[in-house]
């Protein structure tokens, strides 16, 4: 959650680390319609810094949905479980992409809150993805 403001220079850091991608759902930055954001991924209110370490980019869905939360429900069994961290945790290890390439699918339980929480499926990005597929911008090449 975006409660404090970063400085520009370090925006930048931030945006250029994520090769100009959500760190969530990997839209691509200008692509979306909604504008990236730096998330906390602690948020400040529960104690979380606004060092690099913290930090991510996100696009303004992610980021918004995620709002102040660090746990989601699994809404396969329920159970609560922490949400994906972009700094500590491998995208790859907790998500993959449909045949069709349009959906997030979780592989762990942290994957799969992340999405249901995270609304990472979207129908308007499932919408995106589909024609992002056809021109080539999705999934990113270091994420396929
Ligand atoms: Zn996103």
């Amino acid at each position: 959650m975006q409660t404090k403001q970063v400085p520009p220079r370090q925006r930048q850091r931030i945006t250029e680390r994520a090769k100009n991608r959500c760190e969530y759902c990997l839209s691509p930055a200008g692509q979306t319609g909604i504008p990236m954001t730096i998330d906390h991924i602690i948020p400040t209110s529960k104690g979380g810094t606004s060092d690099d370490d913290n930090l991510c980019l996100a696009c303004g869905r992610c980021n918004g949905h995620k709002h102040d939360r660090t746990q989601a429900k699994n809404p396969e069994t329920g159970r609560w479980g922490k949400l994906f961290n972009p700094r500590r945790q491998q995208w790859k290890r907790h998500f993959r992409w449909s045949e069709n390439r349009a959906f997030c699918i979780g592989k762990t339980a942290c994957g799969k809150a992340t999405i249901e929480a995270l609304h990472m499926n979207h129908p308007a990005i499932v919408r995106a993805r589909k024609n992002w597929v056809l021109v080539g911008w999705h999934p990113p090449e270091d994420f396929r």
